[in-house]
């Protein structure tokens, strides 16, 4: 097998929608309208629907949506945030950056999501809010997460930075989108992510006015208007350029994530009678499958493998955030979240992506097998 096949093909994704992103960019450079404006406001608008929230507030990163978002929630020093430690480290970035405690708790053994029992086993006068994050794609436990913050008068933020279009059915309030799932959450478009822009960009969904509200001003230097500033802000606005871009993907956000899915189920058909471990879905949980993640003991040998096929495997995340180093100082060890632990050291990531074809899927596949049989 000589066949290239990475781990997510951002090229292809260009090439199949090439028109409208040239047209996209070059309304933006022919109008000169590099800062807010209508690009801004038109692609709020169409990802608020898209998740069925009232509110989208366009930010730069994903990382500052969740930071302005913990400031404009009131969180910061002597408070405590309740996260997963299996992640990305942004929202633990973010709790730490506006001043308090990153708490990391367990995730369930099957969906890899924040465990709701270790979040409520974990909070204190001192939690302020949790952030469940919707791991690969997958949204957390979000009816028993809400439930459990409720009681305890906790703030949620979802961190839905890998989890465009996934839904989560509650049996009162029915299903919903990723970013109408809490109080508030928080939305990446990263390049690699399942909506990119060609540079940093994210986004703040919420039905909450205030927070709404409060966030963009944040994001806008605290400006009430041009020369006039109610507060210490920041400057983490989205670009228009960006927004343009977002909102030209837009229109094939669904039909991407469709294929997404159907991909991810026949990967999973198609691994069945092999000696991994494949993804678990929760019942009232649709993924938006940003990645598609199987466990296996022999995870280093397998991605080495797979590499020398030509295979663009990965690892999401190797090191879990209690261990890394940037949070010694929080004096977590070795063995103290063994499930988290497990996880990351026998996670490996195959490749997904709209533009796979069935062919190239077959050959990941038959590389996977090769490798299961080998040993
Ligand atoms: C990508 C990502 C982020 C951060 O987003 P940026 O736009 O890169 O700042 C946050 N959380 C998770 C889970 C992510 O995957």
């Amino acid at each position: 097998m000589t066949q290239s096949i990475p781990l997510v093909d951002l090229k292809a994704q260009y090439q199949a929608i090439q028109a409208d992103i040239d047209e996209a960019i070059q309304r933006v450079i022919t109008n000169t309208s590099f800062i807010m404006g209508s690009e801004v406001s038109d692609f709020e608008a169409a990802f608020a629907e898209f998740c069925g929230a009232k509110h989208c507030v366009g930010i730069a990163s994903g990382t500052a949506a969740l930071q302005l978002v913990l400031l404009a929630l009131k969180i910061g020093e002597g408070d405590e945030v309740i996260t997963a430690s299996h992640t990305f480290i942004a929202a633990a970035e973010a709790i730490s950056n506006v001043g308090a405690k990153p708490v990391f708790v367990e995730i369930d053994p099957h969906t890899y999501t924040l465990d709701p029992q270790a979040f409520e086993a974990a909070i204190t006068p001192a939690t302020k809010a949790v952030i469940p994050v919707h791991i690969y794609g997958q949204p957390a436990a979000m009816s028993e997460i809400n439930r459990i913050a409720k009681a305890h008068h906790i703030w949620v933020v979802e961190d839905a930075a890998q989890a465009h279009g996934a839904t989560w059915h509650d049996s009162v309030v029915g299903s919903r989108t990723a970013g109408n799932l809490a109080d508030v959450a928080c939305f990446s478009f990263y390049p690699g992510k399942n909506l990119g822009a060609y540079g940093d960009a994210g986004a703040v969904t919420t039905n909450n006015d205030e927070i709404a509200a409060q966030v963009a001003s944040l994001r806008n230097h605290g400006r009430t208007s041009k020369y006039l500033h109610d507060q210490v802000g920041f400057g983490e606005r989205i670009d228009a350029l960006q927004a343009a871009i977002l909102g030209a993907k837009m229109p094939y956000l669904a039909d991407w994530t469709a294929t997404r899915q159907r991909l991810a189920a026949r990967y999973t058909e198609l691994l069945a009678d092999c000696d991994v471990v494949t993804p678990v879905v929760d019942p009232a949980a649709q993924s938006a499958w940003h990645l598609y993640v199987i466990r296996t003991p022999h995870r280093d040998e397998m991605l080495a493998d797979l590499k020398s096929k030509g295979i663009g495997a990965g690892i999401h995340y190797p090191v879990p955030l209690h261990l890394q180093p940037a949070y010694n100082d929080l004096g977590y060890t070795r063995g103290e979240l063994p499930i988290t632990e497990t996880v990351a050291d026998t996670c490996l990531s195959l490749p997904i992506y709209p533009e796979m074809s069935e062919t190239q899927q077959d050959a990941v596949v038959e590389a996977v097998k090769a490798f299961c049989e080998k040993r």
